[in-house]
């Protein structure tokens, strides 16, 4: 029986290098969040075998439904018992991302991102309070992570089209990469206004809008009167409550592996957001051109495959996320483990795995008992 959970949940692959957080993995392996500790491990290996063995008639009222909306997959999945109540709180749902997507759109000529593109470097002008507070979260996480998240990369940036296969020359991107500094963008409070300081500037705030509409998400499933439930943008996700007393599983996917699972998380009441250089890429000349741009250099960042952040809400993880796969493990964890609450798990561009303090494989635990010790 004890083999049986081995290999549902792979966890036979740990080695004893589990012990430095760092692992080169074959096959998905299970990650707790520490909290987790107080329960006893083999318990919850048990929780997840019964998981898939309910039947299924126990998930029937959980309400599904998903929609494409800005440009990625937008899934909402709760419990409701009331069928039309459920369907009523979805379609907020939804619509609360075409909101958003119809204000933070690049690609919409008249959405206010673009507004605010045609015309900052002009001279201030006044925005939304919603868009003044997500350039200022924006910015506030430039100064956290030293510029590797900025919402200037765009200004190299837009000269990708990764589904056609577009990237500028040398000489372009050396030509507009002055332009991408967050330094740049000049927030006003009182008459709630911005500008650029210089033409050429442009901003994109698709490392943290997902996370804001899943954010929103939530707050209507709460206002719907939901007490568990999941909305997911793409990449993004945050979780009300738990999936009917047991934690709900998330996997995050292999980066090079079509349709396999890196890792599992049990998790409840969070937030998780993972970047990938597998979402948006094309590849010329044996090179990976992805959507990640490090603000250093104009191009795709190339140190990462993946990084998974956990956390509170979803605007931050959403935001940790793209600062993380610029970082990469070592300054990435770093900046991790300076913040509370927060979690992240980073495979890097030779597929290893690192993970911060707050996480534990299974095994883990048993090290600190004793039991299968590396020592
Ligand atoms: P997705 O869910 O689209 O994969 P991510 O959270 O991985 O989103 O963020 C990728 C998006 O973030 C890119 O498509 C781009 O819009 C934006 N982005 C890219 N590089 C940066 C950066 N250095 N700082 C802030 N945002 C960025
Ligand atoms: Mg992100």
């Amino acid at each position: 029986m004890c083999h049986a959970h081995r290999n549902l949940i792979g966890w036979s692959m740990l080695s004893p290098l589990a012990y430095h957080r760092k692992y080169s993995y074959g096959g998905g392996m299970l990650l707790f969040p520490t909290q987790f500790h107080m329960f006893n491990s083999l318990l919850l290996a048990l929780v997840i075998l019964l998981m898939s063995l309910l039947p299924r008639e126990t998930v029937a009222e959980w309400y599904k439904d998903e929609r494409a909306i800005m440009g990625t997959r937008i899934a909402v999945e709760f419990w409701d018992e009331d069928h039309h109540h459920a369907e009523q709180c979805a379609v907020r749902v939804f619509n609360e991302m075409h909101r958003i997507d119809a204000l933070m759109s690049p690609y919409k000529p008249d959405s206010e991102l673009s507004h605010i593109n045609q015309q900052a470097a002009k001279g201030a002008i006044q925005i939304s309070e919603e868009m003044f507070n997500l350039l200022k979260k924006s910015l506030s996480m430039s100064e956290l992570s030293n510029g590797a998240f900025d919402i200037t990369f765009s200004s190299v940036g837009y000269l990708y089209n990764y589904r056609e296969g577009i990237k500028p020359t040398e000489e372009e991107i050396q030509q507009s990469l002055p332009n991408i500094d967050y330094h740049h963008v000049v927030l006003n409070e009182k008459t709630r206004s911005v500008r650029f300081t210089q033409p050429g500037v442009r901003i994109d705030l698709g490392g943290i809008a997902k996370g804001y509409a899943v954010d929103n998400g939530i707050a209507i499933l709460v206002s719907c009167g939901i007490k568990g439930g999941l909305v997911t943008a793409g990449g993004d996700s945050r979780i009300l409550g738990d999936r009917g007393n047991r934690p709900w599983m998330m996997g995050i996917r292999h980066p090079r592996k079509k349709d396999a699972v890196a890792v599992m998380l049990p998790l409840s009441n969070t937030a998780i957001s993972t970047s990938g250089d597998y979402e948006r890429f094309f590849i010329e000349d044996g090179k990976r051109y992805h959507h990640i741009i490090s603000p250093r250099t104009g191009k795709s960042v190339t140190s990462t495959w993946s990084a998974t952040v956990i956390g509170p809400d979803a605007t931050t993880t959403d935001a940790l996320s793209t600062t993380l796969f610029v970082l990469g493990p070592e300054a990435g964890l770093r900046l991790i483990e300076s913040l509370s609450g927060i979690d992240a798990v980073i495979i890097d561009a030779h597929g290893q795995m690192y993970y911060s303090s707050g996480l534990a494989p299974p095994a883990a635990e048993a090290a600190q008992t004793g039991a299968g010790s590396p020592k």
